[in-house]
């Protein structure tokens, strides 16, 4: 649809073609797209005659249809202005194009001036409300001095419109980065960020200041915490050390009225951050030259985002705080431990160690003193600590009754501060009490890099180890590094094995030493790893205490060996079989229940079950291990006392235990040939056995000697390896039949 070039008199105004400046040419893009080619050369002339603002020079680019004005538009992503025939190949071309420029482009930025010489095709109303261009022309009425008003208003919102989409992307990055490190750096990259921002926005690069006060006294406490260019040498100063005196008047003014001081050459922005701390802050930049109106609006919108970002990076820093610090004693705590750790670069590793101190005794005095007590001797503790490790050690409270200290492994431990560390007076008001500790000392380049995470908490199980053996000083080696890494590794597998059902057991008999006949049999826990090898019980039994599963695996093993019993049974043998049970099973509710309905399911007396629970944890907590063995033998099963004679329990409590059973631990028996005094300690555990009417089982009986011996000192039962090794059922029944038929 093209028409002549004659109805269009651009160069009525007949204007000079405008030297082009030498000192600054600003290049801005326009793009003219029209299937009319005599109507576009006409245009682009005239476009070319124009003169603008601030030495701005148009580079014209130009297309015939829609389609070669897309890839342009591809290639040139910062063209401002788009000159656009509305009807070209197609009635509508110049329209779709439109919404492939916003839309499949997402060229939110360039101005959209349609241009059309039949408007009956596209009336204006509809088209400006449906699409999104900017402006809606006739070619009849496009002289030149609308030409001009329309690229030199346009080319002025588009420059506007880029910097503040340049601006609030630095500000989200700004954001991002304040999100995402630690809160001291936060402010610092949130503002350098701002103040170069403002600086674009006022075209100077050079010469910002940001200032932080408490709002409750501004002035005396404001200082600045970010300069640059010009104002580099104020950093760090407090603001009423600053010696320019006109500045410094700005600033003050600005903080007592509470608002934004924009001057021509000086803009001061005033945010505060009061409903959340109390703070306020001073951002300053310079222009060199005068600032428009145009600038202060476009300021105006950038610092409400500013505004919110102080508020965000406030709140961020509160919620860190309250993450980070013992909310009563105000001391880092253990995430706080673990973050540091977290953020250490390798060199830091290498040359870092963790000293972990527990308070001994610490539950017992908060039992007797209360907590404020408790509270006090922390504190006090805290301060000994700033006072006797080195400047620098960064202390926290990562446990209720546990410091953490990393500090620089080249600092030298002595044997004095080791005694200070481990043995201290502490005083709570006025009156001193002597406490002590258990130290841990890891020097990080013993470990591998692993999670913060299991770092502390594999400190934590080895200071309670440390602890429970009453070792106040334990130094971590590369040694037990790799075993906690075995061990690490062995519960998460273990955890798998037993939600399997993978765990097996075997079964050891019992033998009468009088009769020789077998009259029970004692059910072992098995686990073999899917490569085949076996974990030792002592191994995955310590770990499955530790970790929480022990009750679960004891559950699991109690019902394989009711599977065990069952076969037992069905082929003759109705003999005892026990099974062991640990602390954590005994006070567990549910354990009992378990076993009860066990008893159950599976239909087998309880008579032919016994219950091993060893010596030092039947003694652990008494009067409560008491009461759940109680319920045991109400059921009909009969308890055995493990490993006796290592537990050092005391005779009073031997005497009204409730047991039908002393197994006597297998280090005395072993030791029977060699040494006096084994001898003397099965001997009395006979006497006492005899005296409250138990059974006495001896076992790990492995040569002849030892079961003469114990069968003259009047043992009645033996269980160990000269008699069978623990075997799976099928071996046993096996083995059952060949010692029957001796
Ligand atoms: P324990 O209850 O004292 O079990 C006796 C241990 O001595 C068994 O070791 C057995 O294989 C071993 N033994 C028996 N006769 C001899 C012998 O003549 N010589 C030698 N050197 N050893 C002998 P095992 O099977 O390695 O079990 C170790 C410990 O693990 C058990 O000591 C028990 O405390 C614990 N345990 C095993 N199974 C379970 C279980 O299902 N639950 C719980 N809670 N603990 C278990
Ligand atoms: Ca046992
Ligand atoms: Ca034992």
């Amino acid at each position: 649809m093209a028409q002549s070039t004659e109805s269009y008199k651009f160069l009525e105004d007949s204007a000079q073609t405008p030297e082009p400046s030498r000192r600054q040419v600003n290049l801005w893009k326009v793009l003219s797209v029209e299937d009319d080619l005599d109507y576009q050369s006409a245009l682009v002339s005239s476009l070319e005659s124009l003169i603008l603002p601030n030495h701005t020079k148009l580079q014209i680019l130009t297309a015939n249809s829609a389609f070669e004005a897309s890839a342009i538009l591809s290639t040139h992503k910062d063209i401002g202005l788009i000159l656009l025939d509305v009807v070209m190949e197609e009635d509508d071309a110049g329209l779709r194009l439109v919404s492939t420029i916003r839309e499949g482009l997402g060229n939110a930025l360039v101005r959209i001036v349609l241009v059309t010489g039949q408007p009956g095709f596209a009336p204006e109303k509809e088209v400006m409300s449906a699409l999104d261009i900017d402006e809606y022309w006739n070619k009849a009425d496009l002289k030149l001095d609308k030409l001009h008003s329309i690229v030199s208003s346009n080319m002025r919102t588009w420059n506007y419109m880029s910097e503040l989409a340049e601006a609030s992307q630095g500000l989200k990055i700004a954001l991002d980065a304040a999100r995402s490190i630690n809160s001291r750096y936060d402010l610092t990259t949130f503002t350098r960020t701002v103040l170069a921002e403002i600086g674009n926005i006022l075209g100077v690069k050079e010469g910002g200041l940001f200032c932080m006060a408490n709002s409750l006294n501004p002035f005396e406490d404001a200082h600045v915490l970010t300069a640059t260019g010009c104002y580099t040498k104020l950093e760090g100063l407090k603001l009423a050390d600053v010696q320019l005196s006109d500045l410094v008047n700005d600033l003050q003014h600005a903080l007592s009225e509470k608002h934004h001081v924009l001057t021509p050459l000086r803009s001061v922005f005033y945010f505060e951050t009061k409903d959340i701390n109390d703070k306020c802050y001073l951002i300053v930049v310079n222009s060199a030259t005068p600032i428009t109106d145009a600038h202060i609006n476009l300021l105006k919108v950038f610092s409400e985002n500013v505004s919110s970002g102080f508020t965000n990076i406030a709140l961020l820093n509160r919620v860190t705080e309250l993450a980070y610090t013992h909310s009563d004693l105000n001391i880092p705590n253990r995430n706080w431990l673990k973050k540091e750790i977290q953020s250490m670069c390798r060199l830091e590793w290498q040359q870092t160690r963790l000293l972990m101190l527990e308070v001994n005794y610490f539950d017992e005095m908060k039992f007797t003193f209360g907590y404020e007590f408790t509270q006090n001797v922390l504190i006090y503790i805290y301060q000994n600590l700033v006072q006797l490790l080195p400047t620098g050690s960064r202390i926290s409270l990562s446990g209720h009754k546990q410091f953490s200290i990393l500090l620089d492994s080249n600092f030298e431990l002595s044997h004095d501060l080791i005694d200070k560390l481990t043995y201290n007076e502490v005083k709570v008001d006025g009156v001193a009490h002597v406490s002590s500790f258990t130290l841990l000392d890891i020097r990080f380049d013993t470990l591998k890099q692993i999670p913060a995470e299991r770092i502390v908490s594999m400190a934590e199980s080895e200071l309670k180890q440390a602890s429970v053996n009453n070792i106040n000083y334990l130094q971590h080696s590369q040694q037990e590094t790799d075993l906690i890494d075995r061990r690490y590794r062995l519960m998460g597998e273990l955890r798998n094995t037993i939600r399997d059902g993978k765990l097996s057991v075997m079964l050891q008999p019992k033998v009468s030493l009088s009769t020789g006949k077998v009259v029970g049999f004692e059910s072992l826990a098995r686990w073999q790893r899917d490569d085949g090898s076996f974990v030792p019980p002592d191994e995955f039994i310590a770990i499955a205490e530790a970790s929480g599963l022990i009750i679960k695996l004891d559950c699991l093993i109690f019902e394989k060996t009711m599977e065990a019993l069952k076969s037992l049974v069905s082929m003759g043998y109705s003999i005892p079989v026990a099974f062991n049970a640990s602390s954590f099973d005994l006070l567990d509710p549910d354990y009992f229940k378990f076993v009860e309905k066990g008893l159950d399911s599976f239909d087998i007396p309880a008579e032919l079950l016994d219950l091993e629970v060893t010596e030092t944890q039947a003694m652990s907590d008494y009067e409560r291990i008491q009461q759940s063995l109680q319920r045991f033998v109400a059921l009909g099963i009969r308890i055995n006392i493990d490993d006796f004679g290592t537990g050092y329990s005391s005779l009073a409590h031997i005497s009204n235990i409730t047991a039908h059973c002393i197994k006597i631990d297998r280090s005395f028996v072993s030791k029977l040939e060699t040494d006096k005094n084994s001898e003397h300690v099965i001997n009395m555990i006979l006497k006492l056995g005899k005296q409250f009417n138990f059974n006495i089982v001896a076992e790990g009986i492995e040569t002849e000697y030892q079961k003469q011996w114990l069968s003259d000192a009047g043992c009645d039962i033996a269980q160990g390896y000269l008699f069978s090794k623990p075997l799976p059922i099928n071996e046993l029944i096996e083995w059952l039949t060949v010692y029957n038929k001796l």
